[in-house]
């Protein structure tokens, strides 16, 4: 998080905690937040944002409840996609297509007869792998993608004409607390929002998009949101549109990512893990160490001298480092970062 960020909340804070979300200062920052997004997103007419509690794992359960008809499709090659993957497979529903590849690496999504939604990560977090935000050619005329771009969001550009459904929590590149999601929705969305929430299928309230949408339409949640997190986010998304919105962020990430792949490459013990450079992201950098050098053991000693969090996904059991390098991060702060590295390998 930026220091800045947390200087304006000493002042949003000694104001405004506390206050009901039911009231004006706060809806009026929830309507600030949802027009920030549809302009950072450049969406047209008739996309809307929504908003609820619970974060981007909620928003899978809410999402199959509320937005897939009878079957979906699910591009998987990493634990976030694959967390959602099973969550499709509910009893309601028909067993999902699941299209799986190696983390690492990734396929593609296909048409298929009868799916009515597409689900991919923008950016699978746990690997480091980036699918590009395009629809399925040849998707039969009704179906929804669905994009979770929790990590991605505010760091990649992108057309948003090509999803129906673009969700993410915003503790990471919007560099916010966790807690909340908010998904920008096009109007077939909506249309299938309100369909399956008059066809009599059971959904829970807290799961509900059909409340959440109503909500979101007053500027406010279905329950109790906290309030940092929407200061957070919306001080984050006001600082990206006052420096050139989507398009500067993308550079932004696309040279932080740069420093830590460019230094990767010139030392012969370290390698990018994501080989295809098209598929390798922008905003986690995922970086391979030689069997002889033991990543997590400077992943330890970093941390022991308060350079935190530069683990790799605990689940992937990959001998690397993961970094992120989010909007929010300073190219020097990286470069400081390869040479902390560098000194612990110079020494083992
Ligand atoms: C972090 C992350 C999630 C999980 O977010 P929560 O808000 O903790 O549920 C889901 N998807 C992606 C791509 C993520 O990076």
């Amino acid at each position: 998080m930026r220091p800045e960020q947390l200087e304006n909340f000493q002042v949003f804070a000694q104001k405004f905690m506390g206050t009901s979300h039911r009231q004006p200062p706060i809806r009026a920052l929830v309507g600030e937040i949802k027009a920030g997004l549809t302009e950072l997103f450049r969406a047209p007419a008739g996309y809307e944002v929504i908003l609820g509690n619970g974060g981007a794992s909620a928003f899978w359960d809410a999402a199959t409840f509320s937005l897939v008809e009878k079957k979906a499709q699910a591009l998987v090659h990493g634990e976030f996609g694959n967390k959602f993957a099973k969550i499709l497979g509910a009893p309601w529903l028909e067993q999902p297509t699941v299209i799986e590849a190696e983390p690492g690496t990734r396929s593609d999504l296909i048409a298929e007869a009868g799916v009515d939604v597409y689900a991919y990560p923008h950016n699978e977090t746990s690997a480091g792998v980036v699918t590009d935000v395009l629809r399925v050619t040849g998707a039969d005329a009704n179906s929804l993608m669905l994009t979770d771009a929790t990590s991605a969001a505010g760091g990649i550009d992108f057309d948003i004409t090509q999803t129906d459904v673009y969700y993410f929590a915003p503790q990471k590149n919007f560099a916010s607390d966790g807690g909340l999601w908010l998904a920008l929705v096009s109007p077939k969305a909506l249309e299938r929002i309100e369909r399956i929430s008059a066809s009599g299928r059971y959904i829970p309230n807290i799961l509900s998009l059909k409340l959440a949408l109503d909500n979101s339409r007053e500027n406010y949640t279905l329950n109790t949101p906290a309030l940092a997190t929407l200061f957070f986010l919306n001080d984050q998304i006001q600082w990206m549109l006052k420096n050139g919105g989507l398009s500067w962020a993308d550079a932004k990430t696309k040279a932080n990512s740069k420093v830590l792949f460019d230094w990767a490459e010139k030392n012969p013990l370290t390698e990018a893990f994501v080989k295809n450079p098209l598929h390798r992201s922008q905003l986690v950098a995922t970086i391979n160490f030689a069997d002889q050098i033991d990543a997590l053991g400077i992943a330890q000693i970093l941390r022991e001298n308060d350079i935190v969090d530069t683990d790799p996904y605990r689940k992937l059991g990959k001998n690397q480092l993961r970094v992120a390098t989010f909007v929010s991060v300073e190219q020097s702060d990286l470069e400081a970062l390869t040479n902390c590295i560098d000194y612990v390998l110079e020494r083992l």
